[in-house]
C-alpha cells in the first residue's frame, strides 16, 4: 500500500460525486424552468416540464443512492483510508 493523500482518493467515489453533482444541476435548471413558467399561468408546457424536473429529480434520487452505497462498502469517507 502506497503511503499520503492521493492513497486515499477514491476514483469511483470521484465519479459517483461527479454523477450527482450534474443531476443536482441538471434538476435545478429544471426546477427554475418550472419557477418561470409559473409566473406564467397557465401555460402550455407546464405539464411536460413538471415531468422533465420529475424525472431529473428521480435521476437525483438514484446517483445519491449510488454514492451512498458505494461509500458504505468501499468505506472510503475522506477521514478513512482506502482498503489495499
Ligand atoms: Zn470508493
Amino acid at each position: 500500500m502506497i503511503h499520503g493523500k492521493r492513497s486515499m482518493e477514491c476514483t469511483e467515489k470521484r465519479k459517483l460525486f461527479k454523477e450527482y453533482d450534474d443531476a443536482v444541476q441538471a434538476y435545478l435548471k429544471r426546477v427554475r424552468e418550472l419557477s418561470d413558467l409559473t409566473k406564467i399561468s397557465p401555460h402550455p408546457e407546464w405539464e411536460l416540464t413538471w415531468q422533465l424536473a420529475d424525472e431529473a429529480r428521480k435521476v437525483c434520487d438514484i446517483s445519491y443512492k449510488q454514492l451512498k452505497a458505494h461509500v458504505a462498502q468501499h468505506r472510503c469517507r475522506p477521514h478513512e483510508t482506502a482498503p489495499d
